[in-house]
Parts: structure tokens; C-alpha cells; sequence
């Protein structure tokens, strides 16, 4: 018999998605995966040279809970520079990704009873973690076409019992990046009533729209004291699978990690945090850009071929490496007794017959979307998305004539 809390675990909508589709390419089909949540790219040779470099010096041991202090130092630089705000070593956590940096957020401040405010559609990570820490999620929809956080509703959603708002943006996965004016609001919200503020930042270097990603602790820097700044290298760097993430959080939060760190994990893996120091030490920058540029001309390419899409408004992706559609008018237009119904089943059936993967919104609490990723190699992004693009326009007549 498993632990009661096993149950209140969402399953992994996003995993399922892409589990299937490499089921199907296993069974030996060419199956173009949009469902993923990494831009599939070699990382860089800095990071792999580090790597290298540790493992041959024989680096084997335990490091600090928290982390390689030349890491957290180089890490506090990068924030300086990339927020405009200054930062320092104690400031700053090394977790297993971002992944951990949510999860030891959630163990530090929350208590059961506790609420946490999520904006929904939303990464299904959010809630279970708020969930495992005895807590309850309290969701504030946001809508197409922007996504953004109504700030009314906000205000609306805030109780007695609220003790945390989670940001994320960029945004997973809707691509909306949040604008200072509704930054700032949320800022406000957290301080007049006393909330923490934790900020899933792990798609900072992918904005398309409007400059540089901008930080809440930047739009309002008066929120500093009660933000726990998320962000990993998984992303940015394409090394989902090293786990390797951060946070930038007031001296409580820090102190707590080093406890939970240390019964948890004890620490990042060593080799991952030399191979990223190297990689702060001595990359040149050009790994990034050319990532920023080919992820631009994806997100260029893509909207070209999805502004061909009847009934389905093109969506903005303003940042992350996403495009999210939303499927209202459409499913709303299909016959009931068609086999075409949900957004599940639109996902299934771009699986089973184009052969193109993708995750249906149900996985991010939303019954209307669709999630494509556009981090897959150039052609095949061209490739897979006329095929989505034709399967949904012939979606009605189809169904009409079956
Ligand atoms: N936060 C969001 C919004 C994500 O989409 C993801 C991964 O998909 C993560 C965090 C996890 O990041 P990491 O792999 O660094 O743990």
C-alpha cells in the first residue's frame, strides 16, 4: 500500500506524450516529436571540455549542500550582470535543476493549509510540488490570446490562508512573457499581503518579443526579500539531462535549502557543477546566441506555417520554445459523435496519423490547448507543422463525412 500523498501526484501528462510518441518511433515509424521540452541540440563544448576536465582530474567527492562556492560565486555574477541587480555567493543555491530549486521552495515556506496561487495552464510540476508539501493549489485561469495573469483575479483569489505566488515566465506552456505592468501588480499583491514570491524563470533566455527577459525582482525591486529567483542551465544550455539548476533567495531560504539539500540529494552532481564553472569561466557566448538565432528563425518559420490554421488563432510565443494553440473554436465546431472530441484526442490522432507528437493542454490543466514544441532540428519543425497544420483544417469535413 503506497503513502496517501502518492495519490494526489498529477500523472506526467508531458512525459506520457513524449513516452508515446517514442513508443511509436521505437515500433519503427518517423515520428516527428513537437512534444518535447528541450531543444534538441549538441551543448556546448565548454560544458562538455569541463566535464572532461573533472573526470580525469579524478573529482570525486561530496561537494557543499548547496554547492561549489566558485560555482555559486560565478553564478551570482552571471544574475548581476543579467538583472542589473547585485548579487552574492551566500545569496545563491546549486539544486538538481530547477526542478529542486520549486521543490526546496515549497519545503521551506509552505505549511499544510497553506494556498499557492498558480496561474493556469500551467507546468503540472507546480501543483504536485505544493501538493507533496501539504498545501493546496488555488489556480487563477489565464486566457488566450495573451496568457497573462489578470490582476484582478489575483486579488480575487487571495485568502487568509495564501502564503506564495508562483511566476513563471517565459512561460510553460504558453509562451506568454509577462509585462512589467503586470509584474509590478503581482509585486504589490506579494507585499501587501505578506506572500513569497517564487519565480520559475528557466526559459530567461528565450524572449522573442519586446528586449531582454525582465526578472520580477527587476520590475519591482522591492519584492527581493520575499522572491526565490528559479532558473536552471538545463534549457539554456540544452543539458536537461545533467541537472543542473540554481536559485537567488534571502539568507532564510538559503539555510533551509542547506538543510533539505543535505537529507535530500547532499548535492548537485560534482561533475555537472565543474563542467557549468568552466562553462561560466571560459565560454565566449556563442553557444547562446546561435541557440537565440536558431530558435528565432524556428519561431519565424513556424508562425509563417501556422498562420495557414482555420478556426485557430496563431499563437504569439513570445518566449520558452513554445507554441500553444488553442482548440475552443474548433472542438466546439466538431460533431459530438465524431472520434475527433477533446484536445486528447487531437493529440492521438496527430500520433497515429501524421506521425507528428505533441501534448494535449489537459496536461497543463487546460482542456483547450495544444502544446508544440518549436526546439526540434529546422526541417523537421517545417515538416511536422504542415502536417498539423493540414490534419486540423480537414479536422471538420472529416468528421462530417464519417
Ligand atoms: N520549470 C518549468 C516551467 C519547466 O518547464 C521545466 C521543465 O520542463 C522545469 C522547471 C524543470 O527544469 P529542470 O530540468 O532544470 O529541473
Amino acid at each position: 500500500m503506497l503513502a496517501q500523498r502518492m495519490s494526489l501526484l498529477s500523472d506526467p501528462g508531458t512525459a506520457a506524450a513524449r513516452e508515446a510518441a517514442k513508443v511509436a518511433a521505437a515500433a519503427g515509424r518517423q515520428i516527428i516529436d513537437l512534444a518535447a521540452g528541450e531543444v534538441i541540440i549538441e551543448p556546448p563544448t565548454s560544458v562538455r571540455n569541463g566535464a572532461v576536465a573533472a573526470i580525469n582530474a579524478g573529482t570525486n567527492r561530496y561537494t557543499d549542500s548547496i554547492g561549489l562556492a566558485p560555482l555559486r560565486e560565478a553564478v551570482a555574477k552571471k544574475l548581476t550582470i543579467e538583472t542589473g541587480i547585485g548579487w552574492n555567493t551566500d545569496d545563491i543555491v546549486i539544486t538538481a535543476g530547477a526542478k529542486q530549486g520549486l521543490l526546496d521552495a515549497a519545503l521551506a515556506v509552505l505549511d499544510p493549509g497553506d494556498e499557492v496561487i498558480i496561474f493556469r495552464p500551467c507546468w503540472p510540476t507546480f501543483p504536485s510540488q505544493v501538493l507533496l508539501a501539504g498545501a493546496k493549489p488555488l489556480f487563477v485561469d489565464v486566457r488566450p490570446p495573451t496568457y497573462v495573469p489578470d490582476i484582478v483575479a489575483i486579488r480575487a483569489a487571495v485568502t487568509p490562508r495564501t502564503k506564495a505566488i508562483i511566476i513563471n515566465s517565459p512561460n510553460n506552456p504558453t509562451g506568454a512573457v509577462y509585462d512589467r505592468t503586470t509584474l509590478q501588480a503581482i509585486g504589490d499583491i506579494a507585499i501587501n499581503n505578506r506572500l513569497w514570491i517564487v519565480s520559475d524563470e528557466c526559459y530567461s533566455s528565450f524572449v522573442f518579443t519586446g528586449g531582454r527577459h525582465e526578472s520580477i525582482v527587476m520590475a519591482h525591486p522591492g519584492v527581493r526579500s520575499r522572491t526565490i529567483l528559479v532558473n536552471a542551465f538545463s534549457k539554456e544550455l540544452a543539458i536537461t539531462g545533467w541537472r543542473l539548476g540554481y536559485f537567488a533567495a534571502p539568507p532564510e531560504i538559503v539555510s533551509a535549502a542547506k538543510k533539505l539539500q543535505s537529507h535530500t540529494t547532499s548535492n548537485a552532481n560534482v561533475i555537472a557543477q565543474h563542467a557549468i564553472l568552466h562553462h561560466l569561466q571560459f565560454g565566449d557566448g556563442r553557444f547562446e546566441r546561435e541557440m537565440h538565432r536558431r530558435l528565432t528563425d524556428a519561431r519565424t518559420v513556424g508562425l509563417h506555417i501556422l498562420s495557414g490554421l482555420r478556426d485557430i488563432d496563431a499563437p504569439r510565443a513570445e518566449g520558452s520554445f513554445f507554441f500553444y494553440l488553442d482548440l475552443r473554436t474548433l472542438i466546439a465546431s466538431l460533431p459530438q459523435a465524431g472520434h475527433v472530441r477533446t484536445t486528447d484526442d487531437v493529440a492521438q490522432l496527430l500520433l497515429e496519423e501524421t506521425d507528428v507528437g505533441s501534448v494535449a493542454g489537459g496536461a497543463f490543466g487546460d482542456p483547450n490547448g495544444l502544446r508544440l514544441s518549436f526546439g526540434v532540428p529546422p526541417g523537421l519543425l517545417e515538416q511536422g507543422l504542415r502536417k498539423v497544420v493540414e490534419t486540423l483544417n480537414s479536422l471538420k469535413t472529416r468528421q462530417v463525412a464519417a
